[in-house]
């Protein structure tokens, strides 16, 4: 385990500490936010992760909780610019 680069897992950073996290264990879900205890400050922030329908590109967006995590309604694709979700219920 100690060729980092060979993990191809997501990477995300803390949005407190700038610490990188990686879900190495696959646990986030598509299109469902998540709380994940930062490894740097042993704090919890939240993890959306969007997926491109179109080209299957995989977004990452982290928040300090989940109240602020961004609107993924809103969010488009890096890599072909298509909405990445139609409707998605945002419990509130
Ligand atoms: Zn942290
Ligand atoms: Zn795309």
């Amino acid at each position: 385990m100690d060729d980092v680069d060979s993990c191809c897992a997501l990477r995300f950073a803390c949005p407190r500490c700038g610490e990188e996290a990686c879900d190495e264990y696959e646990v986030l879900d598509s299109m469902a936010p998540a709380a994940w205890r930062c490894e740097g400050c042993t704090r919890v922030f939240d993890v959306l992760l969007l997926c491109c329908e179109r080209c299957g590109a995989e977004v990452v967006s982290t928040a300090l909780a989940r109240r602020e995590q961004l609107d993924a309604r809103l969010v488009r694709c890096a890599s072909c610019g298509e909405q990445l979700v139609g409707d998605v219920e945002v419990p509130e």
